[in-house]
C-alpha cells in the first residue's frame, strides 16, 4: 500500500498572498486539520496545521501576512516535509513520527502539490500501525494498552523479559546512528524469529526490547532467555564490520495472573538492572530482595 492509496487529492490550498484572516475563516469553514500555503508556482511553501492556529490567532493581532506569520512559527520553506504518491505509507508514517506532525503535503515528481496526508487518515486504515514503531516494525510501547486487557484473559503464567543492549550508546559513537538503526532493525527481527508467534515483541525504549511470553513458566522463560542471549551474540554483521559484535543483557520476571503487568514490567527491569551490574551479556531473574 502507497501514499496515494490513503492521501486526500485536492487538499485546500491558500497563498502567501492571502491573509491571516483567510487562514483562519479556511479553518472555520471546514472540518479540516491542515491548509496547504502554496507559492506563485503553487508548489508547496508551507504546511498550517490545527496545532499552529492558536499561535497564529495571536499573531493576527499584530500583522496580516501569512509569510510573517510562518517566519514566527518558525516554518519556512526550507523546512517543509514532504512524501511522493509512490512512497509507502510505512515510510511516511516513520516520518510523521520522527518530526512530531500530523500532516504531510504529497507531491510529484514536478513538486506539484498532489494530496495530503494524515495520521489520522493511515490510523483509519490501519488502526493497528499505531502500535507498531516503523524503525523496527515491531510493536511500541503503546501496544501494552492492548496486553494488558488481552494477558488478563490468558490463563496461566506468562514470562516477561526486558532486554536491553550492550554499549549501545559506544556503537552509536563509534558508527554513527545509521549503523545503531540497523543494529536495533536486526536485532527485533532475530526476537520476532526466535520466539512463537503468538509471543509479543515490544520496542519498549530507544534500545530496549519486551518480550512476553504467554503460557510460559519460570523454567521455560530462562531457557528462552538464554537461547535469545545467545542468538544475539551470533548475529552477523558483516557489511559494518567482520568481528562486530552485539550483546544484550536480559531481566526476567513472572506475570501472575490478574497482576498489575506494568508492575512486572518494573521487575523485569530490575533484574535487567542487576544483569548489567554483574558485567552484562547475562540473564537474571526477578527476586523479591531485588526490589528494596
Ligand atoms: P548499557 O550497556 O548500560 O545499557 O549502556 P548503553 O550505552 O547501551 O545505554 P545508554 O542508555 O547509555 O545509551 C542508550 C543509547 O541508545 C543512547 C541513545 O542515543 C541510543 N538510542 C536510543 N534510541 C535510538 C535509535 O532509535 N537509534 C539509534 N541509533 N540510537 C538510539
Ligand atoms: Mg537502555
Ligand atoms: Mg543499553
Amino acid at each position: 500500500m502507497k501514499v496515494k492509496d490513503i492521501m486526500k487529492p485536492n487538499p485546500i490550498t491558500l497563498t502567501l498572498q492571502n491573509s491571516l484572516k483567510d487562514l483562519i475563516e479556511i479553518f472555520r469553514e471546514n472540518e479540516i486539520g491542515s491548509v496547504i500555503i502554496v507559492d506563485q508556482k503553487k508548489e508547496p511553501y508551507q504546511i498550517v496545521t490545527l496545532r499552529d492556529l492558536s499561535r497564529i490567532c495571536f499573531l493576527n493581532l499584530f500583522t496580516d501576512s501569512i509569510l510573517e506569520a510562518l517566519k514566527e512559527l518558525n516554518k519556512d520553506k526550507n523546512s517543509l516535509i514532504t512524501v511522493s504518491p509512490n512512497d509507502s505509507y510505512i515510510e511516511a508514517l516513520s516520518l510523521m513520527k520522527k518530526f512530531n506532525i500530523s500532516h504531510l503535503p504529497v507531491v510529484n515528481q514536478k513538486k506539484k502539490l498532489v494530496g495530503i496526508l494524515s495520521i489520522r487518515d493511515i490510523a483509519k486504515n490501519f488502526p493497528e500501525l499505531i502500535f507498531i514503531d516503523p524503525l523496527t516494525e515491531v510493536n511500541n510501547r503503546a501496544y501494552l494498552n492492548i496486553i494488558n486487557t488481552k494477558i488478563k484473559k490468558i490463563n496461566g503464567p506468562a514470562t516477561i523479559l526486558m532486554i536491553d543492549i550492550d554499549n549501545f550508546k559506544e556503537i552509536n559513537d563509534t558508527f554513527g546512528h545509521v549503523v545503531g538503526d540497523k543494529v536495533l532493525k536486526k536485532l527485533a527481527q532475530t526476537l520476532r524469529k526466535n520466539v512463537k508467534i503468538t509471543d509479543e515483541v515490544i520496542r519498549y525504549g530507544g534500545e530496549e526490547f519486551l518480550i512476553i511470553a504467554y503460557r510460559c513458566d519460570l523454567e521455560e522463560g530462562k531457557i528462552l532467555a538464554e537461547r535469545l542471549r545467545k542468538r544475539v551474540e551470533d548475529i552477523k554483521f558483516n557489511k559494518i564490520c567482520p568481528k562486530f559484535k552485539i550483546t544484550v543483557s536480559i531481566g526476567i520476571s513472572i506475570y501472575e495472573p490478574q497482576e498489575d503487568l506494568l508492575t512486572a514490567i518494573e521487575k523485569a527491569d530490575k533484574a535487567m538492572y542487576k544483569a548489567k551490574q554483574k558485567g552484562k551479556n547475562r540473564v537474571e531473574v526477578f527476586e523479591n530482595s531485588l526490589s528494596s
